[in-house]
This record gives C-alpha cells, sequence and structure tokens, in this order.
C-alpha cells in the first residue's frame, strides 16, 4: 500500500490459543504476538480471531496450541546416554573422542526437539563436553548453548572418578581450580556421595573440609566462575550453601533447615529428582534398590512441596545421561514430578524457563515471553492441560523470530543413545 511504512510491519503475526510467558504466572488464552526483528514487540490479549481476519494480515493461526518460551535443561552430561545397559555405561565412561563428539551431538538435537534451547553440562572424565564446545562452532541448525564444566575434582577413595580426577596429594581444591580448564563457564564440585540404593537415607560425610570448599569457591569467583556443588545429605548440602556455591545438585535429604537456607540465601537447587523414578523404572522389580529407590523419590517430591512454600529458587535439571535419564525427553519427566509435587504447569515450567534461564546468565536471551525478549519460544499442540506431555513432539520451535526446521535433524535414537 502506497504510504504505508513497511518498517512498521511485524515478521511475524501470532494468534496463540494460550500462552504461558515463562515466569510463573497463568496461562493465557487467546493472545496476540508480534514479533520484528527476532524481537517479541507486543502480546497483547484477544478476544477472538476476527479481528486479525478483518484487518486482512497475514498471520500464524495457533488457536489450537500452547506458545511456551524455550527451556533450558540445568543438569546434564552431554556425553553420556540414558542408557540402562551396565557395560554399555561403563563403556561411556571411558569413551573416545570421536564417539563422544557424536554422541553429544545427537543429544543437542534430542535437547532442541523438546524445546530446550540451553543446557548445563555436569561433566565428564574425558572434559569431552567443553572440548565439544570450544572446537565446534555453534551449529545454526541445532542452536543449542552449552554451558559447560571445567575439569571435575573430588577427594581420594570417594565418589566422583566418572566426572573427573581425584585431587592430586598435596594440593587443595582452590590450587586445582587455578590451573584448570581454561574456557570453562563454571566450576563442578562433587561434596558427598551418591545416594544409596541400599539404605534409605543413609547420609555421607561432606568430601571436603568447610574452609578448603569455601576457597576453592572464592578462587572460582575471582575467576567469573559460579560453583554448582554435588551436594546430598544435611552437612553436605548447608556447608556448600554457607561456602557460597550458587547451586545445590540432588540435594537428597537436606532437610527442612536446609531448604529455608536456600530460600534465605537465594541459592539455587537443581533437584534432579525423576533420575530416582528412573532406577524404579530401571532397575529389577522387587528389589532392595528398587524399594529404596522409589523411597528417595517420594522424599525428595516432599522436600519439593516444602520448597515450593518456602519459596526456594528452583531451577530444572534432569541429570540426563544418568541410568534411565534420556536427553530431552527427561526435562517432561522431572516437570511432571515438580506438578506432583503441587506446582501448576506454570510454575513448573518457569523452573525450566525463567529461573534456569537466571541461573545459566541467559535471562536476556531465553525463558520468558515478554515485550522486548528475543522471540525463542516453543509451540506445542493443545492447551494447558496437555501439558507437559505435548513437549514429547512440538509443532514448532522458533528462535529469534526464526523457525527452526525440526523434522530434518531429529534424528532417531540408536539403542545405544535412548
Ligand atoms: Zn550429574
Amino acid at each position: 500500500m502506497q504510504g504505508e511504512d513497511l518498517s512498521r510491519e511485524p515478521s511475524l503475526l501470532i494468534f496463540a490459543g494460550w500462552l504461558i510467558d515463562g515466569t510463573g504466572t497463568p496461562a493465557e488464552s487467546c493472545v496476540i504476538a508480534e514479533v520484528q526483528a527476532g524481537h517479541f514487540s507486543s502480546i497483547q490479549p484477544a478476544a477472538n480471531l476476527d479481528s486479525l481476519k478483518a484487518a486482512n494480515r497475514p498471520f500464524l493461526d495457533l488457536s489450537h496450541c500452547t506458545v511456551l518460551p524455550v527451556l533450558s535443561d540445568c543438569h546434564v552430561h552431554l556425553a553420556w546416554s540414558g542408557t540402562t545397559d551396565r557395560s554399555q555405561r561403563d563403556l561411556q565412561f571411558h569413551q573416545p573422542r570421536g564417539p563422544a563428539g557424536a554422541a553429544i551431538s545427537g543429544n543437542l538435537e534430542r535437547h532442541l526437539a523438546h524445546g530446550i534451547l540451553a543446557v548445563r553440562d555436569g561433566g565428564d572424565s574425558g572434559n569431552h563436553a567443553l572440548r565439544f564446545k570450544q572446537t565446534h562452532p555453534r551449529n545454526p541448525y541445532v542452536p543449542v548453548c552449552i554451558r559447560a564444566a571445567g575439569t571435575v575434582w573430588h577427594k581420594p577413595g570417594r565418589y566422583g572418578s566418572i566426572l573427573g580426577p581425584a585431587l592430586p596429594a598435596g594440593k587443595t581444591l582452590a590450587d586445582c581450580l587455578r590451573s584448570a580448564s581454561p574456557g570453562a563457564d563454571h566450576v563442578k564440585i562433587v561434596n558427598s556421595g551418591l545416594n544409596s540404593l541400599a539404605v534409605f537415607g543413609r547420609q555421607t560425610p561432606p568430601q571436603f573440609e568447610y574452609v578448603e570448599l569455601r576457597d576453592a569457591v572464592n578462587t572460582a569467583a575471582r575467576a567469573g566462575m559460579p560453583v554448582m556443588v554435588h551436594a546430598n545429605g544435611v552437612r553436605a548440602v548447608r556447608e556448600a550453601i554457607e561456602a557460597g556455591c550458587r547451586s545445590i545438585e540432588h540435594g537428597y535429604f537436606m532437610g527442612r533447615e536446609n531448604l529455608e537456607y536456600l530460600a534465605e540465601r537465594r541459592v539455587y537447587w537443581v533437584p534432579t529428582a525423576y533420575s530416582m523414578k528412573a532406577y524404579v523404572r530401571g532397575l529389577d522389580a522387587g528389589t532392595i534398590e528398587q524399594e529404596t529407590a522409589r523411597r528417595n523419590y517420594d522424599h525428595q517430591v516432599e522436600q519439593l512441596a516444602h520448597a515450593r512454600a518456602m519459596g526456594v529458587p528452583i531451577a530444572l535439571g534432569t541429570d540426563a545421561g544418568g541410568f534411565g535419564i534420556h536427553h530431552g525427553s527427561s526435562c517432561i519427566e522431572e516437570l511432571r514430578v515438580l506438578v506432583e509435587a503441587g506446582f501448576p504447569v506454570e510454575e513448573a515450567l518457569a523452573c525450566a524457563a525463567s529461573r534456569s534461564a537466571r541461573l545459566l546468565g541467559l535471562q536476556n536471551e531465553i525463558g520468558r515471553i515478554i515485550r522486548g525478549m528475543p522471540a525463542s519460544f516453543v509451540v506445542v499442540r493443545g492447551g494447558i492441560s496437555s501439558l507437559p506431555g505435548s513437549l514429547e513432539s512440538p509443532a514448532m520451535i522458533f528462535v529469534r523470530g526464526e523457525r527452526v526446521p525440526l523434522t530434518r535433524y531429529v534424528t532417531p535414537g540408536s539403542a545405544f543413545h535412548r
């Protein structure tokens, strides 16, 4: 049309049946969103489609779909698959660079296929995730952002050899952090054991003395790196919060006082609760191990309900790559756990959207659908009640206003990687 300022035309105009903005507020139905130059330029309620039809403007009709922000998974192990085959698990813990790189590529595609655009890696003994990030330019068709840990240290004789080396004799954790892993985004520290599948609620002591842990966290902070800490049990969690860690990973059996402390200090909790359900599903029925995993799971769901009531900052992490925890799809399972613990689905999604994005330092890139934010979003079929299951096969994914051609890049999982 003559005289009309074409620069004001949105590059994309959307009518969404439902919109979840990623902050935890309830979904809105019938919303018109405009995208210009890759960003949301306006988001407005609409009574119905008629106004758009009457204006005779081309638009994307998503009236039978829900639009939500792209998500982040704050705890993954990209180099590993979620296989439950013990011998394959052992093999992948020590796999060479080539197969590890192929596994990482496939796993990034799986994340993207479920609407996940950022992952935080918790390490592997070959440092494959960090090396992959450093040697592979971001694939424009699989634009998943990787936050990678440096070398993951543990105390000699304690849990952690699948993640990295034991601390050499005579060296402190801070000494090791000072020299290792240029280019890492964060530091991962292992400060407790695994959860026992033989004895319910058995707690292991912290791996590091409090002062050593605190000095390490301060060393990391001087290098601009936050610390994610593997910690289960009352003391290991307490000391990790006290030392200034940015997020507590797992946090099983941490107890109410620690939950209150997390809320007060605004330290993130990444509960990885589905990992126990994955054990329940993957272990032999009727065994002590399966029963203990079930009790661990129930206990973690109780902690989650308390945490929600207390206002603990919770970010979603799956531990994908762990036993029975598949990249991408496990995000849906972890969302289901949050819903089981009493979170409305919008709040559960906020843990994977705005809260996860903030933990990853990506809060201005992804995680919220508000005016001015980059238009990176997922379209799933159906309304709110279809979530989180509808994330199993999103209808569309947009990154900065551009549609990502999903079908071409999603590969069916091989036996090894599923
Ligand atoms: Zn992990």
